[in-house]
């Protein structure tokens, strides 16, 4: 079982978001993540951009994280929480992370969908819709791409019909604007940022 070193002002707040049975060793002070690192006690070390009130500490630590196996993620919050592997290092399938798609997060093993942080109850087939378009915001995806992705994925396939009615869910849960039809091409998801 991994072992995350967590670095937060929250640290239950973060660790909500794990969804594999991890171990967590949470750290206080700047001492405490050097130590960790040093002594590669820790597979992943999760530090919240916020908790560094000097950056010059957080610089030091990526340095020093280069010379070791230990894998570093920092925790960032906007809109949304988010995990960003520095060093694309992505840990988010083996700590089975949700997805993050813009404004939207899907956790796929759990059947779960937020919007801006808010979890949504949208029908699963549409959010399986939706995570198919989500890979390529802003970009126009056919039905064929879109049941080509779904085949690969292992989801049933996709007729005119079904996808209808699945953009019309998504469309009246996450607002108008998430889904735009192209014309004799197919759909486009555009998040809120865009
Ligand atoms: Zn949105």
């Amino acid at each position: 079982m991994r072992l995350i070193g967590l670095v937060a002002n929250d640290p239950e707040k973060w660790k909500q978001d794990v969804r594999c049975p991890v171990r967590w060793k949470e750290l206080s002070s700047v001492h405490q993540v050097f130590e960790v690192l040093r002594s590669q006690t820790v597979d992943v070390l999760a530090l919240e951009l916020k908790w560094f009130e000097d950056t010059a500490w957080m610089a030091a630590i990526l340095e020093q994280s280069w010379t070791t196996p230990v894998g570093i993620v920092l925790l960032v919050e906007y809109e949304q929480r988010q995990w960003l592997p520095v060093a694309r290092k992505d840990f988010s399938a083996e700590l089975c992370l949700p997805e993050a798609f813009g404004c939207v997060r899907i956790d796929i093993e759990h059947h779960t969908v937020w919007h801006q942080g808010r979890e949504l109850s949208l029908p699963w087939r549409a959010a399986e819709l939706l995570a198919v378009l989500g890979q390529r915001p802003g970009i126009p995806v056919t039905l064929n791409a879109v049941n080509q992705v779904s085949a690969e994925i292992g989801w049933p396939t996709w007729t005119e019909s079904t996808t209808k009615v699945a953009v019309h869910q998504i469309r009246r849960t996450l607002g108008e604007s998430h889904v735009e039809t192209i014309r004799r091409h197919g759909y486009l998801f555009a998040p809120c940022q865009l």
